[in-house]
C-alpha cells in the first residue's frame, strides 16, 4: 500500500524538537516521577516513529531478499513493543501527576494487562496474531489487532478516570490536556482505519505530547533560571499535591549565609556561580531527592515517600560540608548556612506554614552557624494569623500583587458621579482575600505602609493619567493616607513631585486623613498640609464621628471636606437623639463652609434623607461597591451614555 508519509516526517521533526528541548531544559534537575515518565513517553514515541519510517522504507525493498524480510519482521516486532508501552506510560503519567505513591500490588495490577500485547507480539512472527508478512513481502494486520487496541484504550480510559477522580488535586487545564491526549491519539487511529493510506496516528500522539509539554510540564514556569533546578513554584506545587493527597513526605531546607552571597559586595555573576556550585553539590548527594531552589539563598530537598536515607546522618553530612570551604576559582569560600528538617504532615499539613518557614529562613540575617533545626522545635507562631498576614504583605510588596479599587462618590447637586475613593485590595495566593481593615493596621505597625502607600499613590496617578479622568467629569480621586505617611518630613514635596511626574494637576488628588493621624503628628502634618493646599491638593477628614470628633482639627487644619463615618450615618436612622446630633453636626460643618461626604449609604431612603439635609456628596453600596479600575471606567462610560 502507498502510505502518505508526510505526517510521519512531521511527527518525527516535532517529537525530536520537544525531546531535545526537554533534555536541555531539565539537564540540571533530578527528575520527579512525572518528568521521568514524560521523558520515557517522548523517547518511546520517537522510537516508534523511526521504526515506522524504517518499515516503510523496507517495504520498498522487500522483494530484495530474505535479509530485508528479517529486518522487516524485527522492525515490526519492536514497533509494536514501543507502541504498546506508550498507553501504559500515559496511565503512569496521569497517576504521577497526583504524587500518590502506589503500593507494589497496585503497580503490579497496572502492569498486568501488558501481558496481552506482549504475548501477541511474541507470537506474531510465527502465528501472525498482530501482523504477518506474506510470501510477496506485503504487510498484513493480524486478527488480534482489535485486542491490542483495546488494551491501549483501556490504559487511556484508566488515565482519564484517574484524573477525574483526583479532580480536586489536578487543575482543569491539566485534566483537559490529559483528556485531549486520549482524543488526539484515538481519533487519528479511527481516521486511519477509514482511510488506511493516511498515516496520521503518530502525528496525533506527537501533538498530544506537545500539549502536555505546554500545559503540564511547562519548564519555563517550574525551572529556576539561575541554577537550572526546580523553582519555588514547582516546590509549592509538589508540597500542595502531597498535602492534598495525604502523602507523607520530608523536606530539608538549606539557607545559605546572607553574607557569603552578598552580591552587592561580590557582584551578581559571583552569586550565580556560587549558587550553581552549591546546587551541583546537592545533586550529587542522592539521585532519589528532588532539589528545588526556592528563594535566593534557600534550597529545599524533598525526600521520596520511601527511601533508604538515614536522615540524621544525612543532615550531619550537609552540616559538615557547609562548614568546609567551597573552591571558587583560586579562592576558598565558606558558605555557611542553616539546615531545617520538616516532616509532613506531622509538623504541618498547611502549605502556608511551609511557605512561612521558607520566608523566615530567608529573612533570618544572623547566626548562620550551620546548625540543624527541626521544624517541630521552631516556635515561630506560624499559627498566628498576624504573622501570616505580615508574610502575605511582604509577598505582595515584592510581587506587587496589591490592587487598587475605586468606589464612586455621587454628587447630589450634579446628580452624577464626580469622584471616587481609592481603596486597596490584597488577594494573597495562600491566605486568599485579606480585608484592608486587617492588613492596614499591621502594615502601619511594621512600617510597610510607607511602601504600600507609595504603591497606591503611583497606581492612582497612573490611573488618572492613563484614562484621562477629566473626560468623564471626575474632579479628583481620594487617597487614604496613614499616620506614618503624614509624619514623613518630605511628604508634601514627594506628592507634588509625583503629580508632576505623571503630568497631573495637584487638584486631581484629594488626601483622606483620619483624626488619629491629625492628632499624632499635628506639627508635621500642618506644615505638609499647608504646602500641599497651596499647590491645590485638597484634604478630607476621614471617619468623622468615630473618635472624639474634635472640632479643633476641623478649625485648625485646612480641610476641604469632612467624611461622615458610616456608623454615624447609620445611627442617625436608628434613634431620634442620634438623628438630632447628626443633623446639628451637618449644619455646623456646612456653616464652617466645608463640604460633606456621607459614607455607607446603602438604601434609597438614606440617600433621599441625606440629600434633603443638603449633603453634597454620597458614597456607599447604594451607588456602587468599590470596583477594579477597568470596571470603574466602564461604569463611568455607562453613566455618560445612560441607554
Ligand atoms: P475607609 O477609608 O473608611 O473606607 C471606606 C470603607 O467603607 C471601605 O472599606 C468601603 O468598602 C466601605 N464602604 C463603602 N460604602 C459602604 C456601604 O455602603 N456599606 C458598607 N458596609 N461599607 C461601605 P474597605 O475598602 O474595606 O476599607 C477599609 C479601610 O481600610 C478604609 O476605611 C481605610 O481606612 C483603609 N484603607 C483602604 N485602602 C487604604 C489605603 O490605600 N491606604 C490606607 N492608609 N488605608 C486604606
Ligand atoms: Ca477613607
Ligand atoms: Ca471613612
Amino acid at each position: 500500500m502507498n502510505y502518505n508519509m508526510s505526517y510521519n516526517y512531521c511527527a518525527l521533526l516535532l517529537t525530536s524538537i520537544i525531546f531535545i528541548l526537554y533534555l536541555r531544559k531539565y539537564k540540571n534537575v533530578t527528575l520527579a516521577k512525572q518528568n521521568k515518565t514524560y521523558r520515557k513517553m517522548l523517547l518511546l514515541h520517537l522510537m516508534t516513529i523511526i521504526l515506522g519510517i524504517v518499515m516503510y522504507l523496507l517495504f520498498a525493498h522487500a522483494s530484495q531478499g530474505i535479509l530485508v524480510r528479517i529486518m522487516l519482521i524485527l522492525c515490526a516486532f519492536f514497533f509494536y513493543v514501543t507502541h504498546s508501552i506508550i498507553p501504559y506510560l500515559f496511565a503512569c503519567y496521569s497517576t504521577a501527576l497526583t504524587s500518590v505513591a502506589f503500593s507494589t500490588r497496585t503497580s503490579f495490577l497496572l502492569k498486568l494487562p501488558l501481558v496481552i500485547p506482549t504475548l501477541l507480539i511474541l507470537l506474531s512472527p510465527w502465528k501472525g496474531c498482530l501482523f504477518y508478512i506474506d510470501e510477496n513481502c506485503i504487510f498484513h494486520r493480524g486478527p488480534f489487532m482489535p485486542v491490542f487496541h483495546l488494551v491501549s484504550l483501556g490504559y487511556l480510559c484508566y488515565a482519564c478516570i484517574y484524573a477525574h477522580h483526583f479532580r480536586h488535586v489536578l487543575k482543569l487545564s491539566k485534566r483537559v490536556s490529559l483528556y485531549g491526549f486520549v482524543i488526539f491519539s484515538v481519533l487519528p487511529v479511527i481516521i486511519q482505519h477509514i482511510i488506511p493510506s493516511l498515516a496520521l496516528s503518530k502525528y496525533g500522539i506527537s501533538l498530544c505530547l506537545l500539549l502536555i509539554y505546554l500545559k503540564i510540564e511547562r519548564p519555563e514556569e517550574s525551572l529556576d533560571s539561575t541554577t537550572g533546578l526546580f523553582n519555588q513554584h514547582a516546590f509549592l506545587h509538589a508540597c500542595k499535591l502531597r498535602l492534598k493527597t495525604q502523602t507523607k513526605f520530608e523536606i530539608i531546607f538549606i539557607t545559605l549565609d546572607y553574607k557569603s552571597l552578598n552580591h552587592q559586595i561580590f557582584g551578581s555573576p559571583y552569586t550565580k556561580r556560587i549558587l550553581k556550585m552549591f546546587a551541583s553539590y546537592l545533586q550529587q548527594l542522592s539521585s532519589m531527592i528532588s532539589i528545588y531552589h526556592v528563594t535566593e539563598r534557600t534550597f529545599a530537598l524533598i525526600l521520596p515517600q520511601k527511601h533508604s536515607i538515614t536522615v540524621p546522618a544525612f543532615l550531619m553530612q550537609v552540616k559538615e560540608r557547609l562548614a568546609e570551604p567551597f573552591r571558587y576559582g583560586v579562592t576558598d569560600v565558606f558558605l555557611n548556612g542553616i539546615i531545617c528538617y520538616m516532616q509532613c504532615p506531622e509538623d504541618t499539613d498547611k502549605l502556608a506554614y511551609i511557605s512561612s518557614c521558607i520566608e523566615l529562613l530567608e529573612n533570618k540575617k544572623t547566626a548562620y552557624n550551620n546548625e540543624i533545626i527541626y521544624a517541630k522545635d521552631l516556635n515561630l507562631n506560624f499559627s498566628e494569623r498576624r504573622t501570616q498576614v505580615e508574610l502575605a504583605l511582604q509577598r505582595a510588596i515584592k510581587c506587587r500583587t496589591f490592587e487598587v479599587y475605586y468606589q464612586p462618590i455621587f454628587s447630589t447637586k450634579d446628580q452624577r458621579i464626580v469622584s471616587a475613593e481609592a481603596l486597596l485590595r490584597l488577594n494573597d495566593p495562600i491566605l486568599g482575600f485579606i480585608p484592608p481593615d486587617e492588613f492596614i493596621p499591621i502594615a502601619e505597625e511594621t512600617g510597610m505602609i510607607i511602601e504600600i502607600g507609595d504603591f497606591v499613590l503611583h497606581s492612582v496617578c497612573q490611573f488618572i493619567k492613563e484614562n484621562n479622568l477629566p473626560q468623564y467629569d471626575i474632579q479628583f480621586i481620594e487617597i487614604n493616607l496613614s499616620v506614618i505617611q503624614c509624619m514623613q518630613l518630605n511628604m508634601a514635596e514627594y506628592i507634588l513631585q509625583l503629580t508632576e511626574e505623571y503630568g497631573l494637576s495637584p487638584s486631581q488628588i484629594n488626601l483622606e486623613i483620619t483624626e488619629t493621624a491629625a492628632s499624632d503628628s499635628p506639627k508635621m502634618l500642618q506644615i505638609n498640609m499647608n504646602t500641599l493646599v497651596n499647590s491645590a491638593v485638597t484634604f478630607s477628614l476621614d471617619d468623622y464621628g468615630t473618635g472624639y470628633s474634635n472640632v479643633a482639627y476641623i478649625m485648625e487644619l485646612p480641610f476641604h471636606m469632612i467624611k461622615l463615618d458610616k456608623s454615624m450615618v447609620w445611627s442617625s436612622f436608628e434613634n431620634s437623639r442620634a438623628s438630632i446630633a447628626f443633623e446639628s453636626t451637618v449644619a455646623m460643618i456646612q456653616k464652617l463652609g466645608m463640604h460633606i461626604v456621607a459614607e455607607g449609604v446603602e438604601t434609597y431612603d438614606q440617600a433621599d434623607f441625606l440629600t434633603s439635609l443638603g449633603i453634597e456628596y454620597l458614597q456607599g453600596f447604594y451607588f456602587a461597591k468599590p470596583m477594579p479600575a477597568k470596571k470603574f471606567i466602564q461604569y463611568l462610560i455607562a453613566q455618560q451614555n445612560p441607554d
